[in-house]
């Protein structure tokens, strides 16, 4: 079992709930400034996403990227209510608190999050050539 204090979970818990906040917020200006740029309404409120320097497509991976940490988020919470918070899901052992201090929301230690990238890597089909278009 973790050896985290009752005191440093809910620090962490803290953490957490703070990083949901902030990821809330920052995900609703992102789907506002997307969904603004698609309606191309009043173009005087430009703020820095809604800029020409943010492609619409660039600005949708961004908010899957951020919606994925907010899943993360969650999960690390409900890690925290049922009492598995700082346990590595793959194999159990304690994932080291200076990781927990950098990544809250961790949800394996070190060497499970290398295997588990490098074998969403392996899992990812290598596309083949698209076929030559027979209609020309
Ligand atoms: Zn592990």
């Amino acid at each position: 079992m973790p050896k985290l204090t009752k005191a440093k979970l809910a620090a962490y818990r803290k953490r957490l709930l703070e990083i949901l906040e902030e990821l809330g917020v920052k995900l609703e200006h992102m789907e506002d400034s997307v969904l603004r740029a698609e309606n191309e309404t009043s173009p005087d409120e430009v703020d820095e996403f809604s800029s020409e320097n943010y492609s619409q497509e660039f600005q949708i991976d961004m908010i899957e990227n951020e919606e994925k940490i907010l899943r993360e988020v969650y999960d690390a919470v409900e890690r925290l209510d049922n009492g598995t918070f700082g346990a590595c899901e793959s194999c159990g052992a304690p994932i080291p608190e200076m990781r927990l201090e950098i990544l809250p929301y961790a949800r394996y230690c070190v060497p499970c999050q290398r295997n588990a990238e490098e074998s969403e890597e392996k899992e990812a089909p290598i596309q083949p050539p698209p076929p030559s278009d027979p209609l020309g």
